[in-house]
């Protein structure tokens, strides 16, 4: 932690960063994947610290000693915050992934306001904060992600916690046409505001939670404070702002550079000699676009015949909910369609879709970044998108194309380079497609390097930097505005 050294730095989110596993005498522990364990576990080990969470399945037994090995290795402390059954059923499916995860990707209709789940929300977010008390100093930073723990700000008041508190939102905020149709928008609201800093992944974000703040809490001050928001309510100030996450730009970069991901790169190379690959990473989600995408795909090979044999689609889709029925049946519909793509199209020697099911080691991923002209990422709202970046960073020969959904958060950094789309525009992502195939190497290089340049500088230490310069000084370090959405009024 370069911002102040002297405060152990303590991560609150739902998972632990690990996936449990009973072995045959004991548990076994591996490090889990996804965007928030991919970011902040290689901080943690640098630095020591401790992560509160849970671990991702419900138990009776101790398993402290597992975890205990798993922090000698790893260089951190883990605390696990132990749920049953039914606080995982109205907290993390219900409330979590039925409620929030939808309304503030701005899917509302998905939505299921059950009240019970609303309860449960609160029941375990007071768990954590008793944990948080539980295992922490009064020195400590707490910081508290994403959206499974909005409430832990108000329980920690509660209990008169006397700790230096932050938050950051992982996926989207929504404007208020959306956010005001929760039935518990003030409560989230305001519990909000009992972080002392909150953090947004874009300005767009940050923008949206100030007019949802203006809709709801007319009364509350705010100003303008450097490059900070600062919100005055009651006898307290809450910073707000905007840190778009990324990854570690050298870790990734290095791999990709390794021997063995060369050798791996090398053998898919050899099958796909006279191909270019397109590739598509995404965990298993509605927001994803998936179902979307294929049909652009379809369109591209239907309006523009002389790309077929010529580009082929690597879908790799991560499981991921997949005891929520509405899960496997998109899972049912995007394998079906796969299914009628490849019977439509496919000739001896060449399929326009390679599809895997299943969640890969991350050596074979970065060959798959590396072997693949193209990256499709078509998301329809998304918080920030690690994998459109991972995939400049592993591009290190500069010769690939990014096509990205302008709902991405990370087309607010990297709008000017990627090639843009809106990912609900059938036609103009197969266009998007047809383009990336015929762009000139020497454009294609210039546009990468400038992607991979902006990552390279707002990489995932700036990120963690900024944030904790705003939480000890009150201010952060500065990222570039967002000229992707020039139309956003300037915040204040
Ligand atoms: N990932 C992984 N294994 C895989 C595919 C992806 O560990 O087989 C990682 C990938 O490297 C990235 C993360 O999963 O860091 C996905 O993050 P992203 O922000 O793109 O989406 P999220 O899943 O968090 O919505």
């Amino acid at each position: 932690m370069r911002a102040d050294h002297s405060h152990r730095l303590v991560i609150v989110s739902n998972r632990l960063p690990v996936v449990l596993k009973a072995g045959e005498n004991d548990w076994e522990l591996k490090p889990g994947s996804g965007g928030l364990v991919t970011a902040l576990a290689p901080v943690l080990s640098r630095n020591g610290g401790l992560w509160i969470g849970w671990p991702g399945t419900v138990t009776d037994e101790d398993i402290s000693e597992p975890m205990q090995r798993f922090a000698e290795e790893q260089g951190y402390s883990l605390h696990p915050v132990y749920l049953s059954h039914e606080d995982v059923q109205g907290y993390y499916y219900g409330f979590s992934n039925e409620v929030l995860w939808p309304l503030l990707h701005g899917f509302h209709t998905r939505c299921s306001f059950e009240p019970w789940y609303w309860e449960k929300y609160q029941e375990v977010n007071r768990m954590f904060a008793r944990e948080i008390m539980r295992s922490t100093r009064e020195d400590d930073y707490i910081w508290i992600h994403d959206y499974h723990l909005l409430d832990v700000g108000a329980e920690l008041k509660a209990l008169q916690a006397d700790r230096k508190c932050g938050f950051f939102l992982h996926i989207p905020f929504p404007s208020p046409e959306i956010f005001l149709k929760l039935p518990w928008r003030r409560e989230i609201l305001s519990g909000m505001l009992d972080f002392e800093l909150v953090g947004f992944q874009t300005q767009a974000d940050t923008i949206n939670f100030l007019h949802c703040l203006r809709a709801l809490c007319p009364w509350v001050d705010h100003e303008e404070w450097g490059n900070l928001l600062r919100i005055q309510c009651e006898n307290r100030t809450v910073n707000v702002g905007c840190f778009p996450i990324s990854i570690d730009f050298e870790q990734f970069e290095e791999q990709a550079r390794s021997k063995e991901v060369e050798h791996k790169t090398a053998k898919l190379n050899l099958f796909h000699q006279d191909q270019q690959l397109i590739l598509g990473v995404d965990r298993l989600d509605y927001t994803k676009g998936i179902p979307e995408r294929l049909m652009a795909l379809d369109k591209a090979l239907s309006l523009y015949p002389e790309l077929r044999g010529r580009i082929s689609l690597l879908q790799l889709l991560v499981p991921s909910r997949e005891e929520v029925a509405e899960y496997q049946a998109l899972k049912e519909e995007i394998e079906r369609m796969v299914g009628e793509i490849n019977g439509r199209y496919t000739q001896p020697g060449w399929i326009p879709i390679h599809y895997l099911y299943r969640s890969l080691e991350r050596q074979e991923l970065v060959s798959f970044y590396q072997a693949s002209g193209m990256a499709l990422i078509t998301p329809l709202w998304d918080g920030m998108n690690l994998v459109a970046k991972e995939y400049c960073v592993c591009n290190h020969r500069e010769d690939g194309a990014l096509i990205l959904s302008e709902f991405a958060g990370a087309a607010s950094q990297l709008y000017e380079d990627a090639i843009l789309v809106n990912p609900y525009d059938v036609n103009g992502v197969a266009e998007a497609i047809r383009r990336g195939f015929y762009m000139h190497l020497s454009e294609r290089q210039a546009r990468m390097s400038r992607l991979r340049s902006i990552i390279r500088t707002y990489d995932i230490h700036f990120w963690l930097e900024s944030f904790l310069k705003a939480a000890f000084e009150g201010q952060a370090l500065e990222f570039p505005r967002d000229g992707l959405r020039s139309y956003l009024p300037k915040i204040g």
